[in-house]
């Protein structure tokens, strides 16, 4: 086993691995940019290194200062996370150059899964459904334009190199074809230096449903049941759980055996994440996530399996603690992302200094994070604070249980989108489970109930002065007042 690993990512998940480093009696080290001198998981870590300024490509994003820290503390292994390099083909070869093993599958299948038009081919081989689309990158408009007719609209555009759901385009028509081409392509470009883009059949409200496996050196895969994370916004996840409404056990593992064997096909080691679209009964690959998941804990709460300690057994080259018999999924578990961002103003991120955080805790709560009271949300990461994950019995208890927890987080300083989330809990088609990706933008009612909820109060903070921006102003007005009138001077 490890000695010591460098956990190349900050934040929350850094904390998530160095938990399991600990559990597993692995010394940790982090690496951290200007912005995160003051972070948790650099006091967590046994070990800490700077590695320069707070923009992403100075600091976690630079290879050579990422494995140069790893040789200065003498690791010998190198957690990824999520995000960052954590899907680099460049950096895992770098790694394993540097006699730094890297907890993750070989740079070839990173290579082959980050090329989604690669990656769409090689899984249409292993027999995997597809949504019906382009086979080949785009090569220009009248290549669309036929691809486009061929498949029927409406279409979406999407960037073979992408993620974060960044640059896809939904084309209703032919009319919007061009414009839509140039504005993926330039966006492609851009963000993931790398203007290939391919067209697939655009599926109206489907449920995002994928699959969490496990992969190790002997050859086996297993899944670990499903995830639904239909809840998105602009294509990003903001509430996920496990298992899903939607499947029967028999097409539960059906699209199991699916995602578990083209991940054997690739030869895929450590964990990894097969996303289908499913609609009308049917469901069709959408790309595979070479990497652990934000959204990873519900799977740990209803299968009782660290994901993360996985990754490192496998990754050191042992086989994996758990086979395919030994999954069985318990109760049901949901996960909300607590990011500081304003959900009554379009969603704009909200960084800044977190004055008071208090976490919910009590039966059945899990709360990922990395942060405290006093600590930064800095403007140059994602904005995700914590993610708060409930356990039930069933649906209805862990939808209850969570609706609990977001009634005890407090935190004041940033403004978070804590009160979407009560109104998603408290919406009646999410407590059906009638979910699909649209729901966000069909839910009218979400926004004025979230309104309301925002303006009651009614959250734990609510009660507490110093956690109530208005309560605290007030306490602040009426001292000064006090203060003033004992010295008779009327000022205030
Ligand atoms: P990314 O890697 O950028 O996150 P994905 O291919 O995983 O992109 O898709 C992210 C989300 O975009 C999906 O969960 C779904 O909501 C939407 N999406 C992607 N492809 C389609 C499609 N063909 N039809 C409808 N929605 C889609």
């Amino acid at each position: 086993m490890f000695k010591k690993m460098l956990i190349a990512n900050r934040g929350e998940i850094a904390i998530r691995v160095m938990r399991a480093c600990r559990e597993m009696g692995i010394a940790s080290a982090a690496v951290f940019s200007e912005a995160d001198r003051n972070a948790l998981f650099v006091k967590y870590a046994d070990e800490a290194y700077f590695i320069g300024p707070a923009p992403a490509s100075q600091s976690y994003l630079d290879i050579a200062k990422v494995i140069n820290a790893a040789k200065e503390c003498n690791a010998d292994a190198i957690h990824p996370g999520y995000g960052f390099l954590a899907e680099n083909p460049a950096f895992a070869k770098a790694c394993s150059e540097s006699g730094l093993k890297f907890i993750g599958p070989s740079a070839e299948v990173l290579a082959l899964m980050g090329d989604k038009i690669a990656a769409r081919r090689e899984m249409e081989k292993a027999g995997v459904p597809m949504v019906p689309g382009s086979k080949d990158c785009i090569t220009g408009v009248d290549d669309a334009r036929r691809a486009a007719a061929e498949i029927g609209y409406p279409v979406i555009i999407k960037p073979s190199g992408g993620g974060g759901g960044i640059g896809m385009t939904v084309v209703e028509s032919e009319a919007e074809l061009a414009n839509a081409l140039e504005s993926t392509q330039a966006i492609a470009r851009n963000t993931f230096g790398l203007a290939a883009i391919y067209i697939e059949k655009y599926l109206r409200n489907p449920r995002h449903i994928e699959f969490q496996i496990l992969g190790d050196a002997s050859g086996a895969v297993i899944h670990l049941g499903e995830r639904e994370c239909s809840i998105q916004r602009r294509h990003q996840k903001l509430i996920e759980e496990s298992p899903s409404t939607a499947l029967t056990e028999e097409m539960r593992s059906r699209m199991g055996e699916v995602a578990a064997r083209a991940a054997q096909c690739v030869g895929y080691q450590g964990a990894g994440t097969v996303e289908f679209l499913y609609s009308s009964g049917k469901f069709y690959f959408l790309e595979v996530n070479a990497r652990v998941q934000v959204e990873h804990p519900v799977t740990e709460m209803v299968t009782g399996i660290d994901i993360v300690k996985e990754q490192i057994r496998i990754a050191s080259g042992l086989k994996m603690n758990v086979r395919q018999p030994d999954v069985k999924i318990n109760g049901h578990a949901i996960e909300c992302r607590i990011n500081a961002e304003d959900p009554l103003n379009d969603f704009v991120p909200t960084p800044g200094k977190i004055t008071g955080y208090y976490a919910p805790d009590g039966p059945g709560v899990r709360v990922d994070s990395g942060a405290y009271s006093a600590c930064d949300i800095s403007p140059f990461y994602d904005p995700l604070i914590a993610k708060v994950i409930c356990w039930g019995r069933s649906r209805e208890e862990a939808v209850r249980r969570m609706e609990r927890a977001l009634f005890e987080f407090s935190i004041s300083g940033v403004r978070t989108n804590i009160p979407f989330h009560q109104a998603v809990m408290g919406n009646a088609n999410f407590g059906k489970g009638d979910l699909g990706t649209q729901f966000i933008e069909r839910e009218n009612s979400l926004f004025e109930n979230m309104r309301k909820i925002a303006e009651s109060g009614q959250t734990l903070a609510g009660r507490i002065p110093q956690f109530d921006e208005r309560k605290k102003r007030a306490a602040v007005i009426a001292a000064a007042a006090f203060v003033a009138g004992r010295r008779g001077d009327g000022s205030s």
